[in-house]
């Protein structure tokens, strides 16, 4: 009776700085939520995770603290990071058996320390076969680019913490790069905004619906002015101040100038050959960090090839881990060696 097979409890995790993205085999996408944890300081005792935990952040008291333990692409706390994919992975399990085989993506610039760190994570998680492929090779399948195909494609993806650009042909990455500038910059960049331009202090949530609602990095066809409410930064009362779309987006300008620099230094060390595929199918956008107005135009603008966000951004790197899971022997070529 083929019935305990039903229940595989095979998963592949997108471990993202932002978010964290469960699939399980056979079902799909069954957890999407931020990658936050909030933890009693005295025990270390994770108290919320995801979603409830993102409601806490700036609002917790002194023995509460709240953080991203992904913050920088890489596990930047180990024991958080374990108990926060453990309580996710609990989270969708329909019973008790711990997941056999996870495929976990991994930003491509990452060490070896790193690498195992990630492996370690998984397996005192409940892993038995631990599977690692970079983000962008992820991301590239999971919006259904041909990667075994002997032409380039370049794909860039925008997380939160990390901008990773890479040209794959022939089940490889030819030439990445990643830099640390990413979505989680361009929420800062609003910060230091207030803070020098306005005398204000705004929190990381107030600074993140700023950039999704008006952030934008080339000219919108309708700027807009928007109240925004934060802390006085020298009386220490609450304020509420008027901001344009425009001078967001000159807040915007520097980490953005930086990413577009990165797409370039890439394309420069592209082969010709390479070179001649991407100018003729376009560069590939994949990422939250991507969905920032104008990004693709600005991409376009400044390097003369043509820019494609994908539909499916915030999931794309989700769903090509889960089509590795689901096909592990077509994928075994694209997957991280130990
Ligand atoms: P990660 O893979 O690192 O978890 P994601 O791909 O989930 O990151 O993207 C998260 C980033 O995308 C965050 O910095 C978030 O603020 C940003 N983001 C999400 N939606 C938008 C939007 N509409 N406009 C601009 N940035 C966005
Ligand atoms: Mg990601």
């Amino acid at each position: 009776m083929p019935f305990f097979g039903m229940f595989s409890n095979d998963i592949a995790i997108d471990l993202g700085t932002a978010n964290t993205l469960i699939y399980m085999k056979g079902k799909g996408i069954v957890l999407n939520e931020p990658s936050i944890v909030t933890y009693d300081v005295s025990s270390r005792k994770i108290v919320a995770i995801g979603e409830e935990a993102k409601v806490m952040m700036g609002r917790v008291h002194k023995e509460l603290n709240t953080i991203r333990p992904m913050r920088d692409g890489v596990i930047a706390d180990f024991e958080i990071a374990e108990g926060m994919i453990r309580m996710f992975i609990k989270k969708i399990s329909s019973n008790w058996m711990p997941a056999r085989r996870i495929v976990v993506c991994v930003p491509s610039g990452i060490t070896e320390v790193e690498k195992r760190a990630v492996r370690d994570t998984a397996e005192h998680a409940g892993a038995k076969e631990v599977h690692l492929i970079s983000e962008p090779m992820a991301a590239a399948i999971g919006i259904g680019l041909d990667v075994f195909a002997p032409f380039g494609n370049m794909l860039i993806d925008v997380g939160g913490g990390t901008t990773e650009i890479a040209v794959i042909a022939l089940s490889g990455i030819t030439n990445g790069v990643s830099i640390r500038i990413a979505g989680d910059e361009l929420t800062d960049a609003i910060i230091r905004f207030f803070r020098s331009n306005q005398n204000m202090l705004i929190g990381e949530r107030t600074a993140e619906e700023i950039k999704c609602q008006v952030g934008s990095v080339m000219p919108l066809k309708e700027e807009v002015i928007i109240e925004v409410k934060g802390r006085d930064l020298v009386a220490g009362i609450p304020k509420i101040t008027e901001v344009s779309s425009i001078e967001i987006r000159e807040a915007l300008n520097p980490p953005v100038a930086q990413m577009v620099e990165a797409v370039k230094v890439a394309l420069e060390k592209t082969a010709p050959e390479l070179s001649s595929d991407i100018l003729e199918r376009g560069i590939f956008l994949t990422g939250g960090g991507a969905l920032i107005k104008g990004l693709d135009e600005r991409i376009r603008v400044e390097t003369g090839v043509p820019v494609h966000i994908a539909e499916d951004s915030l999931t794309a790197v989700a769903k090509g881990t889960g089509k590795v899971l689901e096909d592990l022997d077509k994928y075994r070529k694209v997957m991280l060696k130990r």
